[in-house]
């Protein structure tokens, strides 16, 4: 689809990195996860291995994801607008939902406090970060339900002189870990980025925290020793949307239609998180099959 589209990618391939062999069972069992899901080009690389690939990642063993890559989102998102609106769907920005009220087997739409109103049959609730403010504007519980969502903080940090990378190079996620560990990202540009890291916070604020420096290290030394603590530098943050609390089990996001609920027509998506990125198209076709069997 990149292709077709010219948007701009490319196949790095992605590294994922074992310190020392108490975390090769893991590696086994990404491995063996990733056939289960139809990923049948994983292969493991020996230190050499390794090291002719990658000079300046230090590792025990690794996985190797030939297929892994990037993608500039912006690019992304601007194509499938352009895919949108000449498909006849109209885009309005600068539009918050603030109300939304069943109306004669319908939903009358409030936005902006009341600027205008429209009515539909269907609804389908991806606001990220609010989306449980947009089931509970509905009518929904969303403690009953289970939606409401958690702000997860991922700041980045990046590194001056950087390392010489070539692909995205992954630790091994530990059991108790939130996210997927601080792993070393390349964007198209080749430039390499360290994180996210995870902060569970209160508010929507970007700042990212000088402070974290040395955890970042701690982190990044382990597989690539090259980099001092010096050379590490605040970069970008971003917020996730989680339904799960700090020290709560893994919970998955949810893709639901609502009659069971009461709410006919009513589709949540809650919580959507990495890889929602990834998974975009899946997610955008599962959605597509909810309204149509909804309105058949
Ligand atoms: C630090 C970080 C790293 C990530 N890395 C990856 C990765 O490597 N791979 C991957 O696959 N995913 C990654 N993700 C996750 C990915 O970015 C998200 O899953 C994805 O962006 C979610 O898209 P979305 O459309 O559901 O939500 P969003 O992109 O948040 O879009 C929600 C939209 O709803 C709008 N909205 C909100 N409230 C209202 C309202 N009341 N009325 C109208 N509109 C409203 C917002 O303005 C926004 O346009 C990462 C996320 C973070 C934070």
């Amino acid at each position: 689809m990149c292709e077709q589209r010219d948007i701009p990618h490319r196949k790095t391939g992605k590294l994922i990195v074992a310190a020392d062999d108490t975390e090769t069972p893991e590696l086994s069992k990404i491995r063996q996860r990733a056939e289960m899901n139809g990923i049948d080009d994983l292969s493991f690389l020996s230190r050499k291995q390794l090291r002719a690939m990658e000079p300046e990642v230090r590792a025990h063993e690794a996985l190797f994801s030939p297929s892994t890559g990037i993608i500039d989102t912006h690019a992304l998102m601007q194509s499938f607008f352009i895919k949108a609106q000449s498909g006849g769907a109209t885009i309005v920005f600068h539009s918050d939902v603030t109300g939304i009220h069943p109306c004669n087997g319908l939903y009358e739409i409030e936005v902006n406090q009341g600027e205008y109103r429209f009515r539909t049959r269907v609804i389908i609730n991806c606001a990220g970060l609010h989306a449980d403010r947009v089931a509970s504007v509905a009518g929904i519980d969303i403690d009953e339900r289970g939606y409401r969502l958690m702000y997860c903080k991922g700041s980045y940090f990046s590194a001056s002189p950087s390392p010489k990378l070539s692909h995205l190079v992954y630790p091994v996620p530990q059991e108790e870990q939130v996210g997927l560990g601080i792993h070393a990202t390349l964007d198209l540009a080749g430039r390499v980025r360290f994180g996210p890291d995870t902060e569970y916070v209160g508010d929507l604020e970007y700042t990212v925290d000088e402070e974290k420096g040395d955890a970042f290290w701690q982190s990044v030394q382990r597989y690539l020793p090259c980099v001092q603590k010096q050379h590490l530098h605040p970069d970008t943050s971003g917020i996730r949307p989680k339904l799960q609390g700090p020290g709560d089990p893994y919970r998955d996001f949810v893709i639901t239609e609502e009659s069971a609920a009461g709410y006919p027509g009513l589709i949540n998506l809650i919580g959507i998180e990495s890889p929602g990125l990834t998974s975009c198209i899946p997610i955008a076709r599962y959605v597509s099959r909810l309204v149509g069997s909804y309105l058949n």
